[in-house]
């Protein structure tokens, strides 16, 4: 299995560290609904630990939830993102990042995504986050400054490696410059002095009373899920510069391990009309406006399949039209198979599974991985039943819930009409029979004639 490594930026070979794969993922900061940017990384997540599934791994997947300590601006500076939710609901921060947290979760189910082993959010391990930062300070890596505690980056020797950071080029950032910081990509581990007076998430530390940095929480609850070095880590591309930067600055200083994880994997952005779709913008699309259009959330997630992960995925509704189509096709295809499962004598799918399977070892083509699903479903020589037992399998993969397609019942009177019709092409009455289809039409019933009798499907 082959996986491109943003640290190496080069496709390696995957091997764990232990038995059992380490993931963690960075999870969605819980201050308004999550938007269908977000939700692609999640299926780019999802699809990433299918495979390892698939190749046999076992799999431990940590998803934080970040309810703490993120604000506007990555580098410590702008709005509290919680607290802007709370103002603009005129709730309070806990409400907010409960309601959040459970519509993230309502949308991860409708989209088939395998819920993580763990789901740790940030308020419940700040005791976890204060004794990194004891063991940063007791190792020389911070300092504090304007009543805050920050991370000394000049401390490491290859701070900034991630994302080959130039250390000593000028930030374009029109953003307000921390004048307590010693060097220019320091950063907040514990806030005391909140510039926030009305910041109701407050704990007590050593440092005073405050509440922890943002990137700190993944690089606390990581370690406690998965150990002081593990497998994969992943994100959207945004991550790249700033938080998993100063996630691997702090998690390498305080652990001593490196590399403290082996493979980082980032996602690309969803965009629409040429900019990253992002919350702060104000209309952003959510998985449950796409429902109420009248979308199955699986065709959102048809659509992110056709685009391989570290391409950006351009967004339109004649795209999702497009998406929504194929899977629909793919449902019917799966009617067939079990309405006529004999169909066919052809037995040898070896090509297609191997075709599948390099797809996906392949840093995840799943664009390709698709092509050879279609493939094997248009050869009319491999039988039905085998089809029906080889799509469950790539299923597992996929992700569109096919296991779940079962064949109807017709309703009696649709039953009747497709005898009547029978009858009619029978006694070649066409123009009865014609009439009785449009009828079918009509009431939602296509029926197509075949060499083994009529068949049916929805419209
Ligand atoms: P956040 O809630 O901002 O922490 O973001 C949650 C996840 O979504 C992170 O992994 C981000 O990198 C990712 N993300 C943010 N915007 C986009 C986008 N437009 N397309 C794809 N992923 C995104
Ligand atoms: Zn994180």
């Amino acid at each position: 299995m082959q996986l491109y490594n943003t640290m190496s930026k080069k496709k390696e070979t995957f091997a764990p560290i232990k038995k059992t794969v380490g993931f963690y993922a960075c999870g969605l900061t819980v201050y308004n609904y999550a938007h269908i940017g977000n939700l692609r990384t999640y299926i780019f997540n999802d699809i990433l630990k299918r495979v390892l599934l698939f190749n046999n791994y076992k799999v431990k997947h940590v998803m934080n939830i970040t309810d703490v300590g993120h604000l506007t601006s990555d580098q410590d500076e702008g709005e509290d993102k919680m607290l802007k939710g709370a103002k603009r609901e005129k709730k309070t921060v806990w409400e907010i990042a409960e309601f959040y947290t459970e519509e993230f979760k309502k949308d991860l189910k409708n989209l088939a995504i395998i819920e993580p082993d763990e789901w740790p959010k940030a308020t419940d391990h700040i005791k976890e986050q204060i004794d990194m930062i004891k063991t940063l300070e007791k190792k020389g890596f911070t300092y504090q400054a304007g009543g805050n505690v920050y991370f000394n980056t000049s401390k490491l020797k290859d701070y900034g490696k991630l994302a080959r950071l130039d250390l000593n080029a000028e930030t374009k950032s029109r953003v307000e410059k921390d004048p307590n910081k010693k060097n220019k990509h320091d950063f907040v581990l514990w806030f005391t002095k909140s510039k926030f007076k009305d910041q109701e998430m407050k704990w007590k530390s050593d440092y005073g009373e405050g509440y922890p940095g943002w990137h700190l929480e993944c690089s606390a609850m990581s370690s406690k899920y998965l150990g002081k070095q593990f497998d994969i880590h992943t994100g959207g591309i945004d991550h790249i510069p700033v938080h998993h930067t100063n996630e691997i600055a702090q998690s390498e200083a305080c652990f001593g391990k490196t590399p403290w994880v082996k493979y980082w994997l980032h996602g690309e952005f969803l965009i629409l009309d040429k900019e990253k779709m992002s919350k702060s913008k104000g209309g952003f699309l959510t998985l449950n406006k796409l429902i109420k259009k009248g979308y199955d959330p699986l065709a959102f997630r048809y659509l992110c399949l056709t685009t391989q992960y570290r391409k950006p995925l351009t967004f339109s509704f004649e795209s999702l039209d497009g998406a929504a189509n194929a899977l629909k096709k793919l449902q019917n295809k799966i009617l067939e198979m079990l309405e006529q499962p004999k169909e066919g004598k052809e037995e040898n799918v070896e090509k297609y599974i191997e075709d599948f399977q390099t797809a996906i070892n392949d840093d995840l083509n799943m664009p390709k991985a698709l092509a050879a699903v279609w493939e094997m479903l248009k050869n009319e020589k491999i039988s039905n039943l085998k089809k029906y037992q080889i799509i469950l399998e790539f299923d597992r993969v996929l992700g569109l819930n096919l296991d779940l397609i079962q064949l109807e019942k017709l309703p009696r009177e649709i039953e009747e009409l497709i005898t009547q019709r029978e009858d009619a092409r029978f006694k070649k009455d066409w123009k009865k029979s014609d009439q009785i289809r449009d009828k079918l039409l009509k009431k939602g019933y296509i029926v197509e004639d075949t060499a083994s009798g009529p068949r049916w499907k929805k419209k």
